[in-house]
């Protein structure tokens, strides 16, 4: 447990220095929505306490479908994003899965259909 504990600190850290670069580098702007952020780290993680919507998060953009591809391969674009830009992302990306997907993900064998052969 303690060596799980270290390297997750480590790792918040590393991610909250690179987020607090991207705040310098975009003036404290969201990067989707532009609204003013609250520097990051003004807001302490607590149980049950929602961060402010417009609080400084760390966010990657998706290269896949950016003409650009290839030449950054399998790496993200980091940016710095508002709270609620970040979360809305991320819901819309799920709702944005297919139906089908999501069943085929969830139950692996259906009950297959009359006449299913294979
Ligand atoms: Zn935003």
């Amino acid at each position: 447990m303690k060596d799980r504990r270290r390297s997750g600190e480590n790792w918040t850290q590393k991610k909250r220095r690179q987020l607090n670069a991207l705040f310098q580098i975009q003036g404290g702007k969201c990067f989707w929505c532009k609204c003013d952020m609250l520097p990051p780290g003004s807001h302490e993680n607590r149980r049950g306490v929602k961060p402010p919507l417009n609080l400084a998060t760390y966010d990657h953009m998706d290269d896949r479908h950016s003409p650009e591809r290839g030449k950054h391969a399998g790496e993200f674009r980091n940016v710095a994003a508002c709270w609620k830009c970040n979360f809305e992302r991320g819901r819309q990306g799920h709702l944005a899965t297919p139906i089908e997907q999501r069943r085929t993900d969830s139950k692996r064998h259906p009950t297959p259909p009359d006449g299913w052969s294979r």
